[in-house]
């Protein structure tokens, strides 16, 4: 195996806020302590938000801070072939479904999750039959693809009881160590969007593996994720990496900041005269 493997993985849907530089040293400093490799993701899956001059700025934020990365940069936009393939997997084993609702008709169905904190789309009551499904694909109706946790639930059998990660950092609850993964804290996830042929939750499990990182360091806020990561790193036979959650930076009346707070961005701070050492203090 590798050394050890982490990665930054930004959306270049804005610029970097506080949160995320933290996120970055967290794991850069991960790998140098670790004498191991850093990489860095561009998760632009949603082509409309993410822009060129955001992915330009955050390689130039990133480097200010002073970190380096691997070359070439992999940039999920490119690479939406690849995310079928691992798609199409999933719909072979039969735990994918169409979900032709609108977004007001999830809402309206949405449920507790089961030990989870918010609400979750839980799947529909009642399948679709395949003539309605033949009528609407028919009608050009737009779909997403749905993971059906009762399939997969199916196909796991008895590895379903088993599913678990090995957690460095802590959960929200302090949780670290050999964690049990629940996927239905998140419910029937969208694994393909109507208007992405893709999502995040397959773009980053497919690219973990790829690109063979093995401890993934990242904020607490994604802990519930990696519930569902656990699940489809299991599907798809990609092995589980270990999870390092660190906590979110807070901002000085202690709200948690909001991931595009201009205020808060990089970008600011640096115009506004603060040097990489102050910024890493601030940070680490
Ligand atoms: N692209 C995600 C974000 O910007 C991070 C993904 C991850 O670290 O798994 O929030």
């Amino acid at each position: 195996m590798r050394s050890f493997v982490t990665r930054f993985a930004p959306s270049p849907s804005g610029f970097l806020h506080l949160g995320h530089a933290h996120s970055a040293l967290c794991a850069f400093e991960a790998a140098r302590t670790a004498a191991g490799h850093f990489v860095l993701r561009i998760e632009d899956i949603d082509t409309v938000r993410c822009r060129p001059e955001f992915e330009a700025a955050i390689f130039e934020d990133l480097r200010w801070l002073g970190l380096s990365w691997e070359h070439p940069v992999r940039r999920q936009s490119e690479h939406f072939d690849d995310y079928a393939k691992s798609l199409k997997r999933l719909n072979d084993l039969g735990v994918l479904y169409r979900c032709f609702k609108t977004r007001r008709e999830v809402m309206a169905d949405m449920v507790r999750a089961p030990h989870g904190v918010g609400e979750v789309y839980a799947g529909p009551a009642n399948k679709m039959s395949t003539a309605e499904e033949d009528d609407r694909i028919g009608a050009g109706q737009p779909f997403a693809w749905r993971l059906s946790l009762a399939a997969a639930r199916e196909v796991l059998c008895t590895n379903w009881e088993r599913l678990h990660f090995i957690e460095e950092g802590a959960g929200p609850d302090g949780e670290q160590g050999k964690i049990t993964a629940r996927p239905e804290i998140l419910g029937d996830v969208i694994l393909a969007r109507k208007d992405i042929t893709t999502s995040y939750h397959l773009s980053v499990v497919h690219d973990d593996t790829l690109q063979g990182i093995n401890h993934v360091v990242r904020g607490v806020d994604l802990f519930e994720s990696t519930h569902m990561h656990v699940l489809l790193q299991n599907l798809l036979q990609m092995p589980t990496p270990i999870y390092r959650h660190h906590g979110l930076i807070n901002d000085d009346s202690g709200k948690r900041l909001a991931k595009r707070n201009a205020a808060a961005s990089l970008h600011t701070y640096r115009k506004q005269g603060l040097n990489r050492q102050d910024m890493h203090q601030m940070l680490l």
